[in-house]
């Protein structure tokens, strides 16, 4: 099979057959119909996250349909449509359990393996590494079952990759992460493809203000077209100021998605008393930030992390395509280009330019 490969951060991606091996127990072969192009995977690419074994194959944002499965797979079976989750659920430690299955304990032992700590695919007898649990830039993946999540058949497999990781990061920062009420104010640094989605999710909600904050006019034009009742140009003006001037006390939720550690202080900044901020964001490894205790303890200010907004999501994947079929989710407005397997360093070359709301790999 086909994939595109990653064989040193800061090289482009070259596309190569892989050997793949059969599922072993509990995993299932997923044909791929789509992939989203992630800023995570930029991220690896390039090498501000490092960390990553290679060769390795990126791509955690897939869906398509089951191929074959393991022994042992119960819920699963050849035909079925699925969205790729990268966070593996087991549905029995304490966090599935409690409700939290973003935190799910069970993970691949070693970064690029698979939970028994292997590889299923090679490149001349040695191993390819698989990029979060799900390598979905690659016609056909091997993946843990409970990463391998059922959906409706007549959900469109192109629309649904990107529940896969940019809607369900970004809307469930919003609903599950930080629970919005309805009217209340929201700030969002960065309308990327996570951004963007946290902008729908604040729509979804009924928040008002949402106050959409990026360097790049193009995408405050994006986020306005999906619920953004004001743009901010921060190569124009001080976001920080601007906030406070729209929403006279502060913004009650501001969300962070973009991976700079400075803009966590300008998100923490905007903050109104017992506000909340949320870092979706992963800044570069090894980042830090610094901020005014007094500001965390009298105005009761909160910064919390938020990692794949939260999703539980055996019942929120589902959820989102029920919302997309309904016509109150938009994705299609998301996807902005699409790529062949072959093109995938010009997505990133486009990403990188912020030239996309979501760029797509189409098999
Ligand atoms: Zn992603
Ligand atoms: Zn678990």
């Amino acid at each position: 099979m086909q994939a595109s490969i990653l064989f040193e951060p800061g090289h482009p991606l070259e596309v190569e057959d892989v050997e793949l091996a059969p599922p072993k127990e509990d995993e299932v072969v997923v044909r791929m119909a789509a992939s989203g192009v992630c800023h995570s995977c930029l991220h690896t690419a390039d090498g501000s996250w490092r960390g990553f074994p290679m060769p390795i194959v990126l791509g955690d944002e897939g869906a398509g349909v089951v191929e074959e499965v393991g022994s042992g797979v119960r819920n699963l079976k050849p035909g079925d449509h699925v969205v790729l989750s990268w966070a593996p659920t087991c549905g029995e430690c304490h966090y599935c359990v409690t409700g939290r299955s973003q935190l799910c304990e069970r993970v691949a032992p070693e970064r690029g393996t698979l939970l028994d700590g292997t590889t299923r695919m090679t490149l001349k007898g040695k191993p390819v590494y698989h990029y979060g649990h799900v390598a979905s830039y690659a016609s056909y993946s091997v993946v843990p079952s409970g990463c391998a999540i059922p959906i409706r058949n007549d959900m469109p497999l192109e629309e649904a990759a990107l529940i896969g990781c940019s809607v369900m990061t970004g809307v469930g920062a919003v609903m599950n992460t930080a629970s919005v009420p309805p009217g209340a104010s929201m700030a969002v640094f960065g309308v990327g493809g996570i951004g963007l989605n946290v902008v729908q999710g604040g729509s979804l909600v009924a928040a008002h203000p949402i106050i959409a904050v990026d360097i790049n006019e193009k995408k405050l034009e994006y986020a306005q077209s999906l619920g953004a009742s004001h743009g901010i140009d921060a190569s124009q003006d001080d976001p920080v100021e601007a906030i406070w001037d729209i929403t006279g006390r502060g913004a009650d939720y501001a969300f962070i998605a973009v991976g700079e550690a400075s803009v966590i202080n300008q998100a923490w900044k905007c903050l109104a008393p017992g506000g909340v901020a949320v870092m979706i964001g992963l800044p570069p490894t090894g980042s830090t930030v610094t901020f005014d205790t007094g500001e965390l303890q009298a105005n009761e200010r909160v910064l919390r992390g938020c990692k794949y907004g939260s999703a539980k999501v055996r019942d929120d994947f589902p959820r989102m395509v029920e919302l997309y079929l309904a016509g109150r989710l938009k994705i299609n407005e998301l996807i902005t280009n699409r790529y062949s397997l072959e093109e995938a360093n010009e997505a990133f070359r486009s990403l990188a330019a912020g030239e996309v709301a979501r760029g797509l790999i189409v098999f």
